[in-house]
């Protein structure tokens, strides 16, 4: 049977074997070492990446059967199966890696496989090595612990008990008194467990900054950097952009937040954090239909936006690739992956009946657009790019889905986009708050909790200063940061979204003037998949670099008259 014609529930589930993989790795490590020159050498290199494919296929069938039904025993076993196996096929894969960076005749490969595929390599050995495991395993269980904590919050509200997910309802409810005590209620959770997650992230920091300083950086900055990938730019660039996003984007925020204070009946200096979640009195931009509905509306908007988007998302849907609704047992949130021997990008969400509905048939669909065009570049390393790159197709496709929004919308299409756009722009100055502490936090990893939250105060009161909270919560000393997860598990990544949403503003505002110009920019930008690092992928498909000064004024100054193209009076 032809591979590309099983729908996901026909992929078969394999049980993967340790011994078998080790042996499997073991040999072409062998067969690399003996390897005389490059066409010899890339022989091996591209078995191992058809096995690797496979590998990743076994593992990410796993993954999603589990998170699908996390209630199936069965499978839950295998998905711990795979989880104890990872640590031990990246041991030799770090070996592999050791010995092909060092061969002989690395320009002959590198004529082929570029040198940046070279890079890619000497970054991962750069950035670990077997002395730091000890460490890594530490943080493991650590960041797991921060995650049982928030996801166990139980908040007494109103009599009944609630999760944090389940709070943020309430941030949305049209009487003040409601907003007021949520967020008081979510407070008091943070501020009784505010040693408890102080106490782990201050653990975290300093066994970050241990496999640092065990692999010769001054502190885990450039560590975590390399970490993730970023070969293009570093720590200092970073904070040139910054600079830019307080200059240009800061004040564009405070105007929309005075806006939405009049839109919602309070005056500007009386605003409280809790107000800022209420963007309409007359409720959110409401769907327009049902989870069938919805899908009908992307079947009709991918064809018309063009051949390759029609065929891709019909392809989706009869190879059952899409798994949109909340069910029992399914695992919670909304992701996009990829199943290389089948060349499959999988959709897997927790339709609520809200706007992050629309959110999953457009971002997550975007990403799931490139991994569809990238499927077939070899080697697999460079079949996607690094975060912030990804997001870049996620969120640009939210824009080229805008003329479509009145088949999601009805007549709150012109309000889906007007909050569409201004929670985005809205989105960068707390965006770099995050990563400007993170980037202190690192910089200071022995200072203590009380001083973090003083230095998280600081820097938020300068990028937001919109901000008021109540007297004498845990959040007005500083403690909000603690509610933000990727400053645990994922550290200075959360900067990405911000620069891949700078680009994605720059497709909007290219496609209002030109649709198909900037439809083929864009799937250009896909086609490229993980070639280039972020800078030089930027500078290939002619998108403004968000680090280059002067830049994020010329992408905000448009975005600002698109905003006052919205009459705000019909919200
Ligand atoms: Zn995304």
């Amino acid at each position: 049977m032809n591979k590309k014609d099983l729908t996901f529930d026909e992929i078969p589930v394999k049980r993967p074997n340790l011994k078998s993989i080790q042996k499997n790795i073991g040999e072409h490590i062998a067969k690399l070492q003996a390897a005389k020159d490059a066409p010899e050498a890339l022989k091996v290199i591209r078995s191992l990446d058809r096995y690797m494919d496979k590998l990743a296929t076994i593992g990410t069938v796993i993954s999603i059967r589990y998170s699908l039904n996390t209630l199936d025993k069965k499978i839950a076993k295998l998905q711990d199966m795979v989880d104890e196996m990872m640590p031990q096929v990246s041991a030799l894969l770090n070996q592999w890696n050791k010995i092909l960076v060092k061969v002989p005749y690395r320009a002959d490969l590198e004529k082929k496989l570029t040198p940046y595929y070279f890079k890619m390599i000497e970054n991962s050995l750069k950035s670990f090595d077997e002395k730091i495991i000890p460490e890594l395993v530490e943080i493991n269980k650590l960041s797991s612990n921060y995650d049982r904590i928030m996801g166990g919050a139980e908040i007494e509200f109103q009599g009944q008990k609630y999760n944090l997910s389940q709070m943020r309802k309430f941030s949305k409810s049209e009487d003040r008194n409601v907003r007021r005590s949520a967020s008081l209620a979510t407070d008091k959770w943070f501020a009784e467990h505010e040693q408890e997650i102080g106490d782990i992230y201050g653990k975290l920091v300093v066994l970050r900054d241990t496999c640092a300083k065990k692999l010769g950086y001054k502190n885990f900055v450039e560590l975590g950097y390399l970490s993730l990938g970023r070969v293009d730019y570093d720590a200092k660039m970073v904070k040139g952009y910054r600079e830019q996003i307080a200059r240009e984007v800061v004040p564009v925020c405070q105007k929309l937040y005075k806006a939405q204070a009049k839109r919602i009946g309070i005056p500007f200096n009386k605003m409280k954090n809790y107000d800022w979640s209420l963007s309409f009195l007359s409720g959110n931009p409401k769907l327009a239909g049902d989870t069938a509905y919805l899908v009908k509306s992307a079947e009709k908007m991918y064809d018309d936006m063009s051949k390759e988007s029609g065929e891709f998302f019909r392809f989706m849907e009869s190879h059952k690739l899409l798994d949109l609704e909340a069910r029992a047992g399914k695992a919670p949130g909304g992701y996009m992956t990829f199943l290389p021997v089948y060349r499959y990008p999988f959709i897997f969400s927790n339709f609520n009946g809200t706007e992050d509905d629309v959110n999953v048939l457009t971002h997550e669909v975007g990403h799931a657009f490139q991994g569809y065009l990238s499927a077939n570049i070899k080697p697999s390393d460079f079949r996607s790019p690094t975060l912030e790159s990804c997001e870049i197709h996620s969120m640009s496709m939210e824009f080229f889905a805008w003329p479509y929004m009145k088949d999601f919308f009805g007549k709150d299409d012109e309000k889906y986009r007007y909050h569409h756009l201004s929670d985005a722009i809205e989105f960068l100055p707390y965006g770099i708050t995050i990563d400007e502490f993170q980037h202190w936090v690192y910089e200071h990893p022995n200072v203590s909790h009380k001083e973090r939250c003083d230095a998280f105060k600081e820097i938020q009161g300068r990028y937001e200063p919109e901000l008021h909270y109540e007297e004498g919560t845990c959040f007005s000393h500083g403690g909000r940061w603690m509610a933000q997860s990727h400053v645990f598990g994922s550290p200075f990544y959360y900067i990405d979204y911000t620069l891949a949403q700078v680009c994605a503003f720059q497709f909007l505002v290219e496609m209002r003037k030109n649709q198909p110009k900037a439809w083929k920019k864009y799937v250009k930008l896909c086609k490229c998949g993980g070639k280039y690092p972020f800078v030089s992928l930027l500078e290939k498909n002619h998108i403004r670099n968000p680090f280059i000064d002067g830049n994020i004024r010329k992408v905000i100054k448009p975005l600002v008259k698109i905003l006052n193209s919205f009459d705000q009076s019909k919200f």
